[in-house]
């Protein structure tokens, strides 16, 4: 059977359709236009995987990947960072307008199954996938099978608590790991310290040119080793993964990959750990591949 996938994010909707060994025959990709509304983005949605669909002349099973998690109750989405989908059918209303069975996961399951079948986390029995973009999130993966938990939010550490009557969070909690990790968290930390508003993508450029001493940049970076360090430890405390693979715009910081597990290590329950923590290797494919795998 061949499958599609398609990958909605806030700024673009990416689809794909693939053989049954995971050859690409197509791949297309739009704007999603959050500005029209839950409407516009549903229709865009079905008349992408119509147009996949019609290059194909074999059954194809189809696979979307969402920011946000599905309600395991009510089928509705939530905690979205793309706000129109929040409390929405997508589900149901993509379903009702193909005819046929779809399946649906939030962005990090999706790009921790990718990554463990296809990269870099592949031949790894257990697989911690994060992500650290606009949002923070994770996925569990065993023996090539999601984790879901029982009420779909297993692997959802980025609202567990860093720091008690810490920070605010979206989420209605506060001290949530996304609070301090995720891209806009680390760019307005940055911008507290240096005064200069500097986008992620910058940042994650210039921290190896800037000079070592210079007091706000140690501050900067400790804060945020420190924070990281505390945020996996705990994942390994708890899962004992047999890799951590990053993604999300923060994942091309570099220090993260020495000094960062240095600083996981620091904080873990064991003297022996050593958790290979490695950077993802499909980039922003992920999303879509993950989801003709879902
Ligand atoms: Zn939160």
């Amino acid at each position: 059977m061949h499958k599609i996938g398609i990958d909605l994010g806030g700024t673009k909707i990416e689809g794909i359709l693939l053989d049954e060994k995971y050859n690409i025959i197509q791949r297309k990709r739009i704007e999603t236009h959050q500005e029209n509304g839950y409407d516009s983005i549903v229709k865009s949605i079905i008349s992408l995987i119509n147009e996949l669909k019609a290059k194909t002349g074999e059954e194809t099973s189809v696979g979307i990947c969402t920011p946000g998690v599905i309600d395991v109750n009510s089928g509705l989405v939530k905690n979205s960072n793309t706000q129109c989908l929040i409390g929405m059918p997508l589900k149901n209303d993509i379903k009702k307008a193909l005819g046929s069975q779809i399946v649906m996961e939030n962005d990090a399951n999706c790009f921790a199954l990718a990554e463990s079948l296809l990269g870099s986390a592949k031949g790894y029995d257990v697989v911690f996938g994060v992500i650290m973009g606009t949002g923070v999130g994770g996925g569990i993966v065993i023996n090539g099978t999601l984790h879901k938990g029982r009420t779909n939010i297993a692997g959802e550490w980025g609202h567990h608590t860093l720091h008690p009557n810490g920070n605010e969070c979206y989420c209605g909690k506060r001290g949530c790991v996304e609070t301090y990790i995720s891209g806009p968290a680390l760019e307005r930390r940055w911008y507290e310290r240096s005064g200069q508003k500097t986008s992620l993508q910058t940042i994650t450029q210039t921290v190896y040119e800037l000079p070592a001493h210079k007091v706000w940049f140690k501050l900067w970076k400790e804060e945020f080793l420190e924070n990281f360090g505390m945020a996996l430890a705990n994942v390994i405390d708890i899962l004992d993964p047999d890799v951590i693979v990053l993604g999300g715009g923060a994942s091309n910081i570099p220090f993260l990959y020495d000094e960062g597990k240095e600083a996981v290590y620091d904080k873990v329950f064991s003297d022996s750990v050593d958790t290979p923590i490695l950077k993802n290797s499909l980039g922003d494919s992920a999303g879509v591949f993950g989801a003709c795998m879902i």
